[in-house]
């Protein structure tokens, strides 16, 4: 970093913390927004430290995207050049870029240039996160990413400065805001799911190629980063289960095999679908992980947590039960999160983890039990409604015979 010094950005101090900025997308743009005409609000957050955008690097410089940028900040599509700074001296690279690379070669190289990072990018943690976090402690160097679980809820803090005295059984939650919408579109107005998709695309929710959220990549990426902060170790998140089994092997990822006969079978009973990201710490000391449909008591937390929200329950102990629920996408609400960690980094404080023992240097491998399904919701053929043999094992002996296609939905119908 040209005049930064290594761990300069954690260190409190009366200069500016010098801010380059990597994408102005939907959540970017917020946080330049937020940096040019929110200063002294900001500033007197941080304890008194000012924050200055210094360099900003997108895909189209050129492009005019109605941000009060002064034009005297450098706006280049030398993405390296801004990382490193060798485009304008920084103390803080943002990336909001998206995708594991280029986004990870950058990171490293503001990092390794003795800059602090702040990133949103859960596809990036959740693929790299233990050498990236072995990186940051052997270099002394800052990387916060509070934005990548949940947008704007704070999920991480707690987790890892407030709840660090817990030991964690359970984390169940909603993570994706577009799955949820569509869900909720399709229970509500009892559209299919090509319409309800049609609808999140057409209202900006879901993107063209929706295929990462539909299928349950974007939520196990936030679980992966989930089961680092609650259970200690950094998972393989290919290994995340994302499919509800069927009798023979399993049914589609995510929630592209969920109808809206599948629903009203569960309406029926008083409960609605909603996808549902599940990590507990089994007997044996594993951790169990998968992100399925599941039903859920429509009078519950999670079944009341509609459209684009985003709701995060933990158990453990001594705290009891906990539940985070809020708005868990869209740039102004993710750029708070992202604000956040730019206020921690300029009081001085460190990684989002440096509450926390460090974590192995190898992902481990998690199970997937199914728990805590007490029993089933049984769709193909539809209508057929529920069974409380509990586990799938026994259902795939008992309906095997009978000719049955089924895919189970596990059914979290307890009050949760
Ligand atoms: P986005 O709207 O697609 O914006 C991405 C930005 O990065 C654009 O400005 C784009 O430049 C730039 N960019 C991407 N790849 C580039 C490349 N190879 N070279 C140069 N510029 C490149 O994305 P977003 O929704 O803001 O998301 C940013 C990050 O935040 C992602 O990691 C995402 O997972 C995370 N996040 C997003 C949300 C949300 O609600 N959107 C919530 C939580 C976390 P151009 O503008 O020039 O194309």
């Amino acid at each position: 970093m040209s005049s930064a010094t290594a761990g300069a950005a954690t260190q409190p101090s009366a200069a500016p913390l010098r801010v380059a900025l990597l994408g102005l997308g939907t959540v970017g743009r917020e946080v330049a927004r937020a940096l040019a005409e929110r200063a002294p609000d900001l500033a007197a957050a941080s304890g008194g430290r000012g924050l200055t955008l210094a360099a900003v690097g997108v895909r189209e410089p050129r492009r005019d995207r109605g941000l009060p940028l002064s034009p005297t900040i450098p706006v280049t599509d030398d993405l390296a050049a801004v990382a490193t700074g060798r485009a304008a001296p920084v103390d803080v690279v943002v990336e909001l870029l998206g995708g594991v690379e280029p986004a990870g070669e950058l990171v490293t190289a503001a990092l390794d240039g003795g800059a602090a990072v702040v990133t949103a990018n859960k596809a990036l943690l959740a693929r790299r996160g233990a050498a990236l976090e072995g990186h940051v402690r052997r270099l002394g160097g800052t990387l916060r990413f509070e934005a990548a679980v949940g947008g704007g809820l704070p999920i991480l803090g707690p987790l890892g400065r407030d709840l660090a005295a817990d030991r964690w059984q359970a984390v169940t939650g909603i993570l994706n805001g577009t799955t949820n919408y569509i869900l909720c579109h399709m229970d509500l107005h009892g559209a299919s799911y090509a319409d309800a998709l049609a609808g999140a695309q057409a209202a900006g929710y879901a993107e063209a190629d929706p295929s990462g959220d539909v299928e349950g990549r974007d939520a196990a990426d936030k679980l992966a980063i989930l089961i680092r902060f609650a259970f200690g170790a950094w998972p393989d998140v290919a290994a995340i289960r994302r499919a509800p089994p069927a009798l023979d092997g399993d049914g589609d990822p995510g929630i592209t095999g969920v109808t809206a006969a599948l629903l009203q079978v569960a309406r029926r009973e008083g409960l609605v679908m909603r996808l549902v990201a599940h990590a507990e710490r089994t007997r044996g000391g594993e951790v169990n992980a998968w992100v399925m449909p599941a039903a859920v008591r429509a009078d519950s937390g999670l079944g009341r947590t509609e459209w684009v929200d985003n709701r995060l329950e933990l158990e453990g102990e001594p705290v009891g039960r906990v539940a985070i629920g809020g708005p868990g996408a869209g740039g102004p609400a993710t750029s708070s999160a992202v604000l956040g960690d730019l206020l921690a980094i300029a009081r001085g404080e460190g990684s989002s983890w440096s509450g926390l023992p460090p974590a192995p240097a190898t992902p481990i491998q998690p199970v997937d039990h199914l728990g805590p399904a007490r029993r089933w919701l049984i769709a193909d053929p539809p209508g057929d409604g529920f069974s409380s043999i509990r586990t799938v094992a026994q259902l795939r002996d008992e309906l095997r015979g009978d000719g049955y296609q089924a895919t189970l939905f596990p059914s979290l119908d307890e009050a949760r």
